[in-house]
């Protein structure tokens, strides 16, 4: 039967040091992000492929139908495979910063600057109460906004496209920086790639 699978890292464990430790890649997805898919397995199959074969069972496509078509523990696991996915996907050591583009005109137009957004996006992780994740995300125009997450939450829920996450999860930070969450969540802007976030925001 066909499964979910833990999605494979595009750099080494030790690649985003000293922002990331390996320590903390390694249990974070390796245990946790694994966790969550050895969990979504237990309680949800992906569709099957088509009839057309090979190449057809889109994850990303299967995730997102659970996250807006699920509730409960298939909800959760399912939410926290796509936050994660999207969340260590948009870094690389070799990062291209800053945004360029119509992406970089549009956090101009919602944030004044990208030194504003970037604070403004900081300040809404550190204040985010308990376990979530901070997001940007594009409204159908485009626009762009800044929403705080609780848990495994996504803002597909809210009709938004995701472009960029910070997990304010503990798991997240607390091997490298304890309770200095604001800490981390300033250092992790050194290994954001603003491509992949592009690549996003104009897919
Ligand atoms: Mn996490």
């Amino acid at each position: 039967m066909k499964k979910f699978e833990l999605m494979a890292l595009a750099y080494a464990q030790d690649a985003l040091e000293p922002v990331i430790s390996k320590e903390t890649i390694a249990f974070h997805h390796g245990k946790h992000l694994a966790g969550y898919v050895n969990n979504l397995n237990g309680l949800a199959s992906p569709p099957n492929p088509s009839p057309k074969g090979e190449g057809s069972f889109d994850e990303l496509k299967a995730l997102k139908e659970l996250v807006l078509n699920s509730e409960g523990a298939i909800l959760n696991n399912a939410g926290q495979i796509l936050n994660h996915n999207m969340y260590f996907e948009q870094f690389s050591a070799d990062p291209k910063s800053p945004p360029t583009g119509t992406l970089a005109e549009a956090i101009v137009r919602a944030f004044g600057s990208f030194e504003a957004f970037k604070e403004e996006f900081v300040k809404k992780g550190t204040t985010l109460f308990g376990s979530g994740w901070v997001w940007l995300s594009a409204d159908k125009d485009g626009k762009l906004v800044i929403t705080q997450e609780l848990n495994a939450a996504n803002p597909i829920q809210k009709d938004l496209k995701p472009l960029l996450t910070f997990d304010v999860w503990e798991h997240a930070y607390y091997l490298d920086y304890q309770n200095r969450r604001a800490d981390h969540l300033a250092a992790l802007w050194q290994i954001v790639d603003w491509e992949v976030i592009e690549n996003r925001y104009n897919q």
